[in-house]
């Protein structure tokens, strides 16, 4: 029997993934991690993004895609301020001027763009003074997307015959932090060649985490590396019980838990991906997109996964797959600047795993 044959959604996915590795892999994460309320919509929008060649995965994973994008908007003249960290936004007149970073410089502009946590910019970074009830009630009722826990093993063993993703039962549940687990769901990339030197690969292994908990256990440095020490052992230990010998192979250890994707990137609790997906949310934005200013704020714009909710790197290679770029079919309506540097970037720079 399939390991995943009990649940029908697993199962319509394992299919898929059999055909079409990449685009499993980039969809499954969503359902892995997603609101289970709404789970049969999520296969769906995977099966037709799939059907639509929208889903893909970039070779090297998103790092290459964020330099090219870098690398475009310093030849068109932008400049980059890494390491910088905004702790306010400056309001002049009810108009956004400029931002200032935790060393007290001060940066102005004609616009402030905020591509940051949601959250953090309209509650913190601007004090809560721009809101109305609709935006209220976003940061009222909505979910976040869950927070994970994901572990990620460098592996001296090749695993290119095994299927991409695999959800298998454990013979005895196991407490990954504190949430109890009675499956697993391991995956490698083996079909990314920039992953992994000949013969070895990468596996990781994502599931869902408890913010309070790991927030707590940071608390005490020792404490925190200990619960990540002993989360890697237990999977490596369950992954020993599917790949018998993999204990001795493993080469590479990484433990990444909420508060890591917090520390890395400010998101709320986090949220490894802007809202979760319920009924709840779509209901409340069925038939209208999410503001993307503030009322009584000028020059001031988000952007992002808190204001554009599902994956907006769908979009992009959707743009691009169906020749919306520069000598490729016809153009959208473009103002240049960032939009000309993500298309750019996407001709010249990226190679995608097609599905
Ligand atoms: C482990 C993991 C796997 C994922 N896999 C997929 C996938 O396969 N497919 C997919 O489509 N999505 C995936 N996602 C989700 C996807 O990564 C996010 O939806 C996407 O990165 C959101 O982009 P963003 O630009 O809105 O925000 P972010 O990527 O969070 O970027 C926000 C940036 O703002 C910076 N920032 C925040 N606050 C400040 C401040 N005060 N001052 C200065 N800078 C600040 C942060 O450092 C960060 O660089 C995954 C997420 C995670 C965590």
């Amino acid at each position: 029997m399939s390991p995943c044959a009990s649940s029908p959604n697993a199962f319509v996915i394992l299919c898929c993934a059999r055909r079409c590795p990449s685009s499993f892999n980039l969809r499954l994460q969503l359902l892995g991690a997603g609101a289970r309320e709404v789970q049969s919509l999520l296969l769906l929008i995977t099966l037709a993004a799939m059907n639509d060649r929208e889903a893909g995965y970039p070779i090297g994973g998103s790092l290459p895609l964020a330099q090219e994008l870098a690398q475009r908007y310093l030849a068109l003249g932008g400049e980059i301020t890494y390491r910088a960290r905004v702790v306010k936004v400056l309001v002049e007149n009810d108009q956004a001027v400029g931002v200032r970073l935790e060393n007290g410089r001060e940066l102005r502009g004609d616009l402030v763009i905020s591509a940051a946590d949601g959250r953090s910019t309209i509650f913190d970074l601007l004090e809560g003074r721009y809101l109305n009830d609709t935006i209220r009630a976003y940061y009222r009722d909505l979910v976040p997307s869950k927070s994970i826990l994901q572990v990620s093993l460098g592996v001296a063993r090749d695993f290119s015959t095994e299927p991409p993703a695999l959800s298998f039962p454990l013979p005895q549940p196991i407490y990954l932090g504190n949430v109890r687990h009675e499956r697993l769901v391991a995956k490698h990339y083996c079909f990314d060649p920039t992953m992994a030197p000949p013969g070895k690969s990468v596996l990781t292994v994502w599931c869902e985490a408890d913010y309070d908990y790991w927030q707590s256990m940071r608390v005490h440095r020792a404490h925190y590396r200990a619960a990540k020490e002993l989360v890697a052992q237990q999977v490596i230990a369950a992954l020993e019980r599917r790949y018998p010998g993999l204990a001795t192979q493993v080469e590479v250890v990484d433990v990444a838990t909420p508060v890591t994707y917090e520390r890395y990137t400010d998101n709320w609790r986090g949220a490894f991906a802007g809202w979760a997906l319920t009924t709840r949310k779509m209901s409340m934005m069925m038939g209208r997109a999410m503001s993307k200013t503030l009322p009584g704020l000028s020059g001031f714009y988000m952007i992002g996964q808190w204001v554009e909710p599902t994956s907006s790197f769908r979009r992009l290679w959707s743009r691009c797959h169906q020749g919306h770029l520069p000598g490729h079919g016809p153009s959208l309506p473009r103002s240049g600047g960032l939009n000309a540097a993500v298309d750019a970037s996407l001709a010249d720079g990226c190679r995608m795993g097609r599905p």
